[in-house]
Protein backbone atom coordinates (compact mmCIF):
# COMPACT_ATOMS: atom_id res chain seq x y z
CA UNK A 1 0.00 0.00 0.00
CA UNK A 2 2.74 2.73 0.95
CA UNK A 3 4.34 1.74 -2.65
CA UNK A 4 1.91 4.01 -4.16
CA UNK A 5 3.42 6.97 -2.56
CA UNK A 6 6.57 6.09 -3.19
CA UNK A 7 8.60 8.36 -5.41
CA UNK A 8 8.16 7.39 -9.61
CA UNK A 9 5.58 4.52 -8.73
CA UNK A 10 3.30 6.52 -11.46
CA UNK A 11 3.95 4.86 -14.71
CA UNK A 12 4.30 8.36 -16.12
CA UNK A 13 7.51 10.21 -16.45
CA UNK A 14 7.33 14.02 -18.25
CA UNK A 15 10.48 14.58 -20.54
CA UNK A 16 12.73 16.76 -18.18
CA UNK A 17 15.27 14.96 -16.50
CA UNK A 18 14.74 13.25 -13.16
CA UNK A 19 16.48 14.99 -10.13
CA UNK A 20 18.75 17.00 -12.05
CA UNK A 21 18.41 20.01 -9.90
CA UNK A 22 17.56 18.20 -6.74
CA UNK A 23 17.51 14.78 -5.08
CA UNK A 24 14.07 15.18 -3.21
CA UNK A 25 12.32 16.70 -6.48
CA UNK A 26 12.03 13.98 -9.11
CA UNK A 27 11.04 17.29 -11.86
CA UNK A 28 12.35 20.32 -11.11
CA UNK A 29 10.89 22.76 -13.45
CA UNK A 30 7.52 21.04 -13.61
CA UNK A 31 7.46 21.44 -9.89
CA UNK A 32 8.27 25.00 -10.14
CA UNK A 33 5.73 26.31 -13.17
CA UNK A 34 2.77 24.56 -11.07
CA UNK A 35 3.44 27.53 -8.41
CA UNK A 36 1.62 29.55 -11.69
CA UNK A 37 -1.74 27.91 -10.15
CA UNK A 38 -0.88 29.77 -6.96
CA UNK A 39 -0.78 33.06 -8.55
CA UNK A 40 -4.02 33.45 -11.30
CA UNK A 41 -6.41 31.55 -9.13
CA UNK A 42 -6.30 34.37 -6.16
CA UNK A 43 -6.71 37.02 -8.74
CA UNK A 44 -9.20 35.60 -10.31
CA UNK A 45 -11.23 34.91 -7.58
CA UNK A 46 -10.73 38.28 -6.92
CA UNK A 47 -11.90 39.91 -10.32
CA UNK A 48 -14.79 37.55 -10.50
CA UNK A 49 -15.96 38.13 -7.09
CA UNK A 50 -18.76 41.34 -8.12
CA UNK A 51 -20.03 38.51 -10.30
CA UNK A 52 -20.28 35.64 -8.29
CA UNK A 53 -21.89 37.64 -5.33
CA UNK A 54 -24.92 38.70 -8.11
CA UNK A 55 -24.67 34.70 -9.37
CA UNK A 56 -23.63 32.43 -6.92
CA UNK A 57 -21.11 32.31 -4.64
CA UNK A 58 -20.62 28.79 -6.08
CA UNK A 59 -19.16 30.31 -8.76
CA UNK A 60 -15.59 30.62 -6.59
CA UNK A 61 -15.31 26.62 -6.42
CA UNK A 62 -14.26 26.93 -9.92
CA UNK A 63 -10.96 28.77 -8.93
CA UNK A 64 -10.44 26.94 -5.88
CA UNK A 65 -10.44 23.61 -7.44
CA UNK A 66 -7.67 24.80 -9.71
CA UNK A 67 -5.92 26.02 -6.45
CA UNK A 68 -5.68 22.14 -5.52
CA UNK A 69 -5.10 21.12 -9.02
CA UNK A 70 -1.71 23.42 -8.40
CA UNK A 71 -0.78 21.56 -5.30
CA UNK A 72 -1.61 17.99 -6.35
CA UNK A 73 0.26 18.90 -9.78
CA UNK A 74 3.12 19.93 -7.73
CA UNK A 75 2.93 17.12 -5.52
CA UNK A 76 2.64 14.86 -8.64
CA UNK A 77 5.69 16.54 -10.20
CA UNK A 78 7.57 16.41 -7.27
CA UNK A 79 7.89 12.54 -6.50
CA UNK A 80 5.94 11.05 -9.35
CA UNK A 81 3.83 9.20 -7.03
CA UNK A 82 0.62 6.86 -8.11
CA UNK A 83 -1.06 8.48 -5.36
CA UNK A 84 0.22 12.19 -6.98
CA UNK A 85 -1.08 11.28 -10.41
CA UNK A 86 -4.07 10.46 -9.30
CA UNK A 87 -4.90 13.57 -7.01
CA UNK A 88 -3.36 15.38 -10.23
CA UNK A 89 -5.92 13.94 -12.41
CA UNK A 90 -9.04 13.45 -10.37
CA UNK A 91 -8.97 17.28 -9.26
CA UNK A 92 -9.11 19.01 -12.95
CA UNK A 93 -12.44 16.57 -13.24
CA UNK A 94 -13.11 17.99 -10.58
CA UNK A 95 -12.58 21.59 -12.26
CA UNK A 96 -15.03 20.42 -15.06
CA UNK A 97 -17.68 18.53 -13.31
CA UNK A 98 -17.98 22.24 -10.62
CA UNK A 99 -17.53 24.34 -13.77
CA UNK A 100 -20.29 21.97 -15.53
CA UNK A 101 -22.88 22.04 -12.78
CA UNK A 102 -22.90 25.46 -12.22
CA UNK A 103 -22.56 26.96 -15.53
CA UNK A 104 -24.90 24.42 -17.80
CA UNK A 105 -27.20 26.38 -19.48
CA UNK A 106 -30.80 25.47 -17.83
CA UNK A 107 -32.64 25.96 -20.73
CA UNK A 108 -30.78 22.67 -21.93
CA UNK A 109 -31.72 20.72 -18.79
CA UNK A 110 -33.37 17.10 -19.44
CA UNK A 111 -36.96 17.48 -19.07
CA UNK A 112 -37.12 15.59 -15.77
CA UNK A 113 -34.57 17.56 -14.43
CA UNK A 114 -35.80 21.04 -12.59
CA UNK A 115 -33.46 22.81 -11.26
CA UNK A 116 -29.80 23.60 -10.84
CA UNK A 117 -29.75 22.19 -7.74
CA UNK A 118 -30.69 18.95 -8.92
CA UNK A 119 -28.71 19.04 -11.66
CA UNK A 120 -25.52 19.76 -9.62
CA UNK A 121 -26.43 16.54 -7.25
CA UNK A 122 -26.71 14.61 -10.39
CA UNK A 123 -23.14 15.66 -11.36
CA UNK A 124 -22.15 15.64 -8.19
CA UNK A 125 -22.96 11.78 -7.83
CA UNK A 126 -21.61 10.97 -11.04
CA UNK A 127 -18.00 12.50 -10.28
CA UNK A 128 -17.82 10.62 -6.82
CA UNK A 129 -18.15 7.31 -8.44
CA UNK A 130 -16.15 8.41 -11.83
CA UNK A 131 -13.46 9.11 -8.45
CA UNK A 132 -13.87 6.14 -6.44
CA UNK A 133 -13.76 4.06 -9.88
CA UNK A 134 -10.79 5.78 -11.17
CA UNK A 135 -8.66 3.90 -8.10
CA UNK A 136 -9.89 0.77 -9.83
CA UNK A 137 -9.81 1.28 -13.49
CA UNK A 138 -7.80 4.78 -14.09
CA UNK A 139 -9.25 5.14 -17.77
CA UNK A 140 -12.80 5.89 -16.55
CA UNK A 141 -11.28 9.24 -14.97
CA UNK A 142 -10.31 10.28 -18.55
CA UNK A 143 -13.58 9.20 -19.99
CA UNK A 144 -15.88 11.40 -17.41
CA UNK A 145 -13.32 14.38 -17.97
CA UNK A 146 -13.90 13.99 -21.90
CA UNK A 147 -17.22 14.20 -21.48
CA UNK A 148 -17.39 16.90 -19.39
CA UNK A 149 -14.93 18.86 -21.18
CA UNK A 150 -16.35 18.18 -24.97
CA UNK A 151 -19.80 18.36 -23.89
CA UNK A 152 -19.21 21.88 -22.99
CA UNK A 153 -16.94 22.99 -25.81
CA UNK A 154 -19.76 21.80 -28.58
CA UNK A 155 -22.42 24.03 -26.50
CA UNK A 156 -19.87 27.05 -26.31
CA UNK A 157 -19.92 26.93 -30.29
CA UNK A 158 -23.51 26.84 -30.72
CA UNK A 159 -23.12 29.65 -28.72
CA UNK A 160 -20.68 31.45 -29.97
CA UNK A 161 -21.96 31.12 -33.62
CA UNK A 162 -24.71 33.15 -33.25
CA UNK A 163 -23.14 35.94 -31.18
CA UNK A 164 -22.45 39.49 -32.34
CA UNK A 165 -20.70 40.92 -29.19
CA UNK A 166 -17.60 41.85 -30.62
CA UNK A 167 -15.65 41.67 -27.25
CA UNK A 168 -16.79 37.98 -26.76
CA UNK A 169 -15.57 36.84 -29.81
CA UNK A 170 -12.50 38.13 -29.23
CA UNK A 171 -11.94 36.49 -26.05
CA UNK A 172 -13.43 33.19 -27.69
CA UNK A 173 -10.66 33.62 -30.27
CA UNK A 174 -7.98 34.04 -28.12
CA UNK A 175 -9.32 31.38 -25.43
CA UNK A 176 -9.20 28.75 -28.65
CA UNK A 177 -5.40 30.35 -29.41
CA UNK A 178 -4.71 29.21 -25.79
CA UNK A 179 -6.15 26.19 -25.61
CA UNK A 180 -4.53 24.84 -28.86
CA UNK A 181 -1.27 26.16 -28.10
CA UNK A 182 -1.26 24.53 -24.65
CA UNK A 183 -2.39 21.04 -26.04
CA UNK A 184 -0.15 20.99 -28.72
CA UNK A 185 3.00 21.71 -26.05
CA UNK A 186 1.41 18.66 -23.80
CA UNK A 187 1.26 16.33 -26.68
CA UNK A 188 4.95 17.53 -27.96
CA UNK A 189 6.30 16.90 -24.36
CA UNK A 190 4.71 13.71 -24.56
CA UNK A 191 5.18 12.18 -27.98
CA UNK A 192 8.19 14.08 -29.19
CA UNK A 193 10.70 13.80 -25.91
CA UNK A 194 13.18 12.51 -28.40
CA UNK A 195 14.09 15.63 -30.73
CA UNK A 196 13.50 18.11 -27.30
CA UNK A 197 16.06 16.24 -25.53
CA UNK A 198 18.49 16.61 -28.68
CA UNK A 199 18.26 20.15 -28.71
CA UNK A 200 18.19 19.65 -24.72
CA UNK A 201 14.95 21.57 -24.28
CA UNK A 202 12.81 19.59 -22.63
CA UNK A 203 10.33 22.12 -20.18
CA UNK A 204 7.12 22.19 -22.69
CA UNK A 205 5.22 20.37 -19.88
CA UNK A 206 6.19 23.52 -17.84
CA UNK A 207 4.93 25.86 -20.28
CA UNK A 208 2.05 23.87 -20.87
CA UNK A 209 1.13 24.64 -16.78
CA UNK A 210 1.45 28.07 -17.52
CA UNK A 211 -0.66 28.52 -20.94
CA UNK A 212 -3.03 26.24 -19.33
CA UNK A 213 -4.37 28.01 -16.11
CA UNK A 214 -4.14 31.48 -18.45
CA UNK A 215 -6.53 29.40 -20.56
CA UNK A 216 -8.93 28.58 -18.40
CA UNK A 217 -8.84 31.94 -17.24
CA UNK A 218 -9.89 32.65 -20.68
CA UNK A 219 -12.61 30.01 -21.56
CA UNK A 220 -14.14 30.20 -18.59
CA UNK A 221 -14.59 33.93 -18.15
CA UNK A 222 -16.11 33.78 -21.53
CA UNK A 223 -18.53 30.71 -20.10
CA UNK A 224 -19.05 32.63 -17.47
CA UNK A 225 -19.67 36.22 -19.22
CA UNK A 226 -22.82 34.26 -21.71
CA UNK A 227 -24.21 32.76 -18.13
CA UNK A 228 -24.18 36.29 -16.51
CA UNK A 229 -25.88 37.59 -19.81
CA UNK A 230 -28.72 35.09 -19.83
CA UNK A 231 -28.91 34.52 -15.52
CA UNK A 232 -28.44 38.10 -14.64
CA UNK A 233 -28.97 40.60 -17.33
CA UNK A 234 -30.09 43.27 -15.07
CA UNK A 235 -26.89 43.49 -14.15
CA UNK A 236 -25.42 44.79 -17.31
CA UNK A 237 -22.21 42.68 -17.49
CA UNK A 238 -19.50 43.45 -20.12
CA UNK A 239 -15.83 42.16 -19.83
CA UNK A 240 -12.49 43.79 -18.79
CA UNK A 241 -8.96 43.29 -18.65
CA UNK A 242 -6.94 43.15 -15.76
CA UNK A 243 -4.41 45.00 -15.44
CA UNK A 244 -4.50 46.96 -18.83
CA UNK A 245 -8.12 47.22 -20.15
CA UNK A 246 -7.35 49.51 -22.81
CA UNK A 247 -5.08 46.69 -24.88
CA UNK A 248 -7.47 44.11 -23.70
CA UNK A 249 -4.09 42.83 -21.94
CA UNK A 250 -3.92 40.52 -19.11
CA UNK A 251 -6.77 38.59 -17.25
CA UNK A 252 -10.50 38.71 -18.58
CA UNK A 253 -13.01 39.07 -15.87
CA UNK A 254 -16.32 40.49 -15.84
CA UNK A 255 -18.39 44.10 -14.63
CA UNK A 256 -21.27 44.66 -13.39
CA UNK A 257 -22.62 48.06 -14.58
CA UNK A 258 -26.29 47.99 -13.64
CA UNK A 259 -27.21 46.40 -9.81
CA UNK A 260 -30.37 45.10 -8.43
CA UNK A 261 -31.15 48.44 -7.27
CA UNK A 262 -31.26 49.56 -10.97
CA UNK A 263 -34.22 46.67 -12.07
CA UNK A 264 -36.14 47.25 -8.91
CA UNK A 265 -36.50 51.17 -9.81
CA UNK A 266 -37.28 50.53 -12.87
ZN1 LIG B 1 1.79 18.57 -15.12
Amino acid sequence: MAGVFSYESSEIDWCEDNYKHSENVVEFFNTMSSFIFFIISPIMLYLLHPYAKERNLAIHLVWVMMLFVGIFSAYFHMTLSFVGQMLDELSILWVLAVGYAIWFPRRLFPSFIKDRSTFSRLILVVTVATSVSSFVKPTVNAYALNCFGLHMLYILAIEMRCCTDQKALRLAKWSVALWILAISCWISDRFGCGFWQRINFCYLHSIWHILIVIAVAYGSTLIAYLDANYEIPYSLPGLQYWPCDKLALGLPHIVLKGTTKTLKRC
